[in-house]
């Protein structure tokens, strides 16, 4: 764009009736238009996913100002893409062109936390360690637990039904969320579900809402169920020579019915990739290892026990428990740096630091995890690309990491092959295209097959019938 014409575009967007709309609406403060900002809130932190800059990020506080963004978006036509933290990995937070960002950064409340009803209720901006840390405070539990809990936040995560490691035992946030407060389409407030402990009135819309994306409504207020706080967890560490053996005692696990309350699973890739970003002692020579807990209590020995045998029987070549809480917490950071480590390796892996990552989630069903890790190392060979995969063995759910080169199309054609035969793979091991990542942008072919042609219009209907108009978080999903 020209100089000139950039100025005339730049002009027309400070005067714009929706601007303007908004300024009267939220104040000057909350509505912004810098460029560096609009940038900044213009993706999430998945690779390869399309986006275009907004026209605007606002950042409204309560939920009648919530309403009138939606309404000003409404009456200009403007798309409307809501944000938390921007941590998700599916694209499903990107901008597209001309939209109001909604924000929900300034709506950061815990606004209760009742021990005897064991609820909490916040803001959807709320980041999830923030409310975790309160509730411990009280002695109670807030278990889902996303790698990006000290940034992502309770709105994020109950769009995306974020999962964790906590959820092999405890399930992941939709078993948690008890009502929602949402801002429909029209700029009307629904509220769904329920304070109390049961409650069966009406169809459950609160669940229709969890993993939404975004595209239904802004959620604007939700009310979690509390756990008491579980006791002390005890840790142990298994070193296997294959991921499949791995796989295979995760499944024993289950099969002896077990209950740990972590089972994660790191291959080579990520333990070399997590020894070069921060070294830790993990044996890099090991194809995969196993992390386990268990906070069993009084039974903890005993049942950590169990699991190192069914490890030892599945052909670890290695079984040891973590001698104290700091050796264990230190495990636990090492699982939680995969990210970060896995992203710098990446970028190292090819020269001017443009290697990137192409982020998979698929879940399959436990007694599948040995086949599904054994047919990601067949797809990375036939397609040569490297796929490191690390996740949340306990509950099938792997994030196969495919490395790719940016700057070489062949090397992003590789990478989109071992993303999609990944795909393929899991669904024929009676899997699901995302465990807990969610749709997004990345995955709305996939979903398609998943679901069929009836689930596709059964999804279809529900859009239409909640924001006729396609106002929010275009393009995502469906
Ligand atoms: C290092 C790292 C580790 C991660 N580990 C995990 C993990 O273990 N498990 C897991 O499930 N995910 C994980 N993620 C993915 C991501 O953190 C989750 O999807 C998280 O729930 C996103 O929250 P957010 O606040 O960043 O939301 P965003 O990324 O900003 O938004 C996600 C989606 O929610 C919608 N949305 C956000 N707020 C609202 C609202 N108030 N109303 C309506 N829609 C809304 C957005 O439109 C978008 O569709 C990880 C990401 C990173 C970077």
């Amino acid at each position: 764009m020209t100089d000139v014409r950039r100025r005339v575009s730049l002009c027309c967007v400070a005067t714009s009736p929706l601007l303007a709309d908004l300024r009267a609406a939220l104040g000057d403060d909350a509505v912004l238009t810098d460029p560096d900002l609009l940038r900044m809130h213009e993706r999430d932190e998945a690779d390869l996913c399309a986006s275009a800059t907004p026209l605007v990020v606002v950042r409204p506080r309560t939920t009648e100002e919530v309403s009138a963004v939606v309404r000003a978006a409404a009456r200009h036509g403007a798309p409307l893409v809501p944000q938390g933290a921007r941590t998700g990995l599916a694209g499903a937070a990107n901008s597209v062109a001309d939209a109001v960002v909604l924000s929900t950064v300034a709506m950061d409340r815990i606004l209760e936390i009742d021990p005897v009803s064991r609820i909490a209720v916040v803001q959807p901006g709320v980041v999830n360690a923030t409310l975790a840390g309160a509730v411990r405070r009280e002695g109670l539990y807030y278990p889902p637990d996303p790698g990006s809990w000290e940034s992502s936040t309770i709105g994020g995560n109950v769009s995306t039904n974020a999962g964790g490691m906590c959820c092999v035992k405890y399930g992941v946030t939709t078993e948690y969320v008890l009502g929602l407060e949402v801002v429909l389409a029209s700029g009307e407030v629904l509220r769904t579900g329920r304070r109390t402990a049961k409650g069966v009135a009406g169809y459950d819309l609160t669940r229709l809402f969890v993993g939404s994306e975004g595209t239904l409504g802004v959620v604007t207020e939700v009310t979690v169920a509390l756990r008491p706080a579980p006791e002390e967890s005890l840790t142990l560490v298994a070193v296997f020579d294959s991921t499949a053996e791995a796989g295979a005692a995760v499944a024993q696990i289950a099969a002896k019915g077990l209950a740990p309350s972590l089972l994660e699973l790191l291959d080579r890739t990520h333990l070399r990739a997590i020894e070069a970003y921060r070294p830790m002692g993990l044996r890099t020579d090991a194809q995969a290892l196993l992390l386990a807990a268990v906070d069993t209590g009084s039974r903890a020995a005993d049942d950590l026990a169990r699991i190192a045998e069914v490890c030892e029987a599945a052909g670890a070549d290695e079984v040891y428990a973590a001698s104290d809480a700091v050796e264990a917490a230190a495990l636990l950071q090492a699982r939680r740096m995969a990210h970060p480590a896995m992203e710098r390796f990446a970028a190292e892996a090819y020269p001017g630091g443009n290697g990137g990552l192409i982020i998979d989630d698929v879940a399959v069903p436990r007694g599948s995890l040995a086949a599904l890790l054994d047919g990601v190392a067949r797809v990375a060979a036939e397609c040569g690309v490297p796929i490191g995969v690390v996740g949340h063995a306990g509950d099938g759910n792997m994030h196969p990491n495919i490395v790719v080169d940016r700057a070489d199309p062949a090397s992003l054609e590789r990478g989109r092959r071992a993303f999609d035969e990944i795909m393929r793979l899991g669904l024929e091991l009676g899997g699901t295209c995302t465990g807990e990542h969610g749709v997004g942008l990345l995955k709305r072919d996939w979903l398609a097959r998943e679901i069929g042609p009836v689930g596709v219009r059964v999804h279809q209907a529900i859009k239409a019938a909640l924001d006729p108009e396609g106002l929010f978080n275009p393009g995502k999903v469906l």
